[in-house]
């Protein structure tokens, strides 16, 4: 007879193969599927999420779940089955609060929804969007009720994108960062603009796929477990460690969109692709949390793809791809000219010294949104009058507003902060690495990734979902979150760039 530990993991890995089966029809809805196709895509989802949810809640579940714990109590605290059926607890207790027939419907209407975004993004039609996205509000409201709070409703919607982040914790980095990115981005803007022309230049698609192709594959992106293809919106899925890929979106008139892209999304699979074996078709094969996710895409993207020492070494190779584009530009040039500090409309496009001030917009309307404060039909004016206050523009339509961003049309409010501390614990990791590893830094220097990924394997990777993301940034880094390292790379970087 199996342990019950074992009996708990065969139960677990059916269900984790029916999420994956999910993953697998979500990644084909933004790729491949036809316009027509979404209504049958939708009524699939539904029918696996409602049996994902049903088998995860099931009295199955708990009878394991009980009979498994004894068994694992006296295992080290890092064991993998011991880290299991902790976490599974948590999540299963999480989980029973949402009733079956809540789950199936809001994972229903979020396809459709997501699908007539799609449209509206398209069309620039915020109003044949808006009854979708007043839906999805009134979920995410039902959502925090049912999960319960102890201090504000958004805190039970953060906890499903980092378990544990709250409201006030968010707020408290942010009121550090908000100052401080302000005041640096007007100290750059009295500074002389770098020259950027080029990056308007002629850039044809097959050429920006491979060279960003064969730099996510020198960071280490194994190629014969992933692969890459075009969405509207950039993401990274896994289907299990050795299937992750990652998608972009192209514009042949302006280089670093797909580029970058390439480089954040790489970041997101290669923490897929290095989640240990062991935990294959468990719920902990997969990264932590959203802020230790996006903290690995932004080192990936930021912090190593627009250094100044990767350009160096990469800026000839991009030049041989395009030749006449580049002709009379230099690798200095090139680094300063991807690393431009501007106001701009569009997050995914925006620098890094105004990123975060994309983000906490997002936040406040979302948390004034679930408050009640605000109301859908009001969200482009709201949208419109703090770009003026943060950024200093205005968008001159939704789609570059309020319809540029996928999250909302499919349910996804709370996500949106993970983003900004993402940003922030990437300087973070990327400061202790250097720190511990001092042979990283050189070997950075000539374009040499292995050892910075050999020691992100290992102090995170490798980890997937074992640890709680505060007990895993406390492990890696010795240190809670905090803005500091941020602020001082931040400083640091844009003040040799813009001579501050
Ligand atoms: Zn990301």
């Amino acid at each position: 007879m199996a342990s019950a530990v074992e009996q708990l993991k065969e139960h677990l890995a059916e269900i984790a193969d029916l999420r994956r089966a999910s993953a697998v029809l979500g990644w084909d809805q933004q790729t491949y599927m036809p316009p027509g196709g979404g209504k049958h895509r939708a009524q699939q989802l539904a029918t696996l999420s409602r049996i994902v949810h049903e088998r995860f809640t099931s009295e199955t579940t708990l009878r394991l779940l009980d009979a498994a714990e004894p068994e694992v109590a006296a295992l080290p605290e890092t064991d993998d089955d011991r880290c299991l059926v902790r976490i599974v607890r948590m999540d299963y207790e999480r989980a029973r609060r949402l009733p079956n027939d809540f789950v199936a419907n809001r994972a229903r209407d979020a396809a459709i929804s997501n699908q007539v975004w799609r449209e509206a993004r398209r069309a620039n039609d915020f109003a044949s969007f808006r009854p979708h996205l007043a839906k999805m509000v009134d979920y995410a409201r039902q959502t925090a009720e049912y999960y319960g709070y102890q201090e504000h409703p958004y805190d039970a919607l953060l906890d499903d994108y980092d378990r544990g982040l709250t409201t006030a914790e968010v707020r408290r980095i942010f009121d550090v960062l908000r100052p401080a990115q302000v005041e640096l981005l007007r100290a750059i803007r009295e500074r002389p603009e770098p020259r950027t022309d080029f990056l308007y230049r002629d850039y044809p698609e097959a050429a920006q796929a491979e060279f960003s192709l064969a730099v996510a594959a020198d960071f280490g992106y194994d190629l014969s477990r992933g692969r890459l293809d075009v969405s509207p919106h950039p993401f990274a899925t896994s289907f299990g460690r050795d299937d992750v890929r990652i998608t972009t979106r192209y514009d042949r008139h302006f280089l670093p969109q797909a580029v970058f892209a390439v480089f954040h999304e790489t970041g997101h699979a290669l923490y897929e692709q290095n989640v240990s074996p062991t935990l294959d078709r468990t719920p902990l094969a997969r990264g932590c949390s959203n802020v230790v996710h996006e903290s690995q895409s932004r080192l990936w993207e930021n912090v190593i793809g627009r250094s100044e020492s990767f350009w160096r070494i990469y800026f000839p190779r991009l030049r041989e791809r395009f030749p006449a584009a580049l002709a009379d530009v230099s690798a200095e040039e090139f680094y300063r000219a991807v690393n431009r500090v501007q106001p701009s409309l569009i997050r995914v496009e925006a620098d890094e010294v105004t990123y975060n001030l994309h983000i906490m917009l997002r936040f406040e309307l979302e948390v004034a949104l679930i408050e009640g404060a605000l109301d859908v039909a009001e969200l482009p004016e709201a949208w419109a009058a703090r770009m003026k206050e943060y950024v200093g523009i205005v968008p001159p339509d939704d789609r570059d507003g309020v319809l540029q961003d996928t999250h909302w049309s499919s349910g996804s409010i709370g996500y949106f902060p993970t983003y900004a501390l993402g940003n922030v614990l990437a300087a973070q990791v990327y400061a202790t690495a250097l720190e511990q590893r001092p042979e990283i830094g050189p070997a950075l220097a000539e374009g040499e990734f292995a050892p910075l990924l050999d020691w992100l394997r290992e102090r995170i990777y490798h980890h997937g979902r074992k640890f709680l993301p505060q007990e895993l940034v406390r492990q890696a880094t010795g240190r809670a979150l905090e803005p500091g390292p941020y602020l001082a790379y931040l400083r640091r970087k844009f003040g040799a760039l813009y001579g501050l």
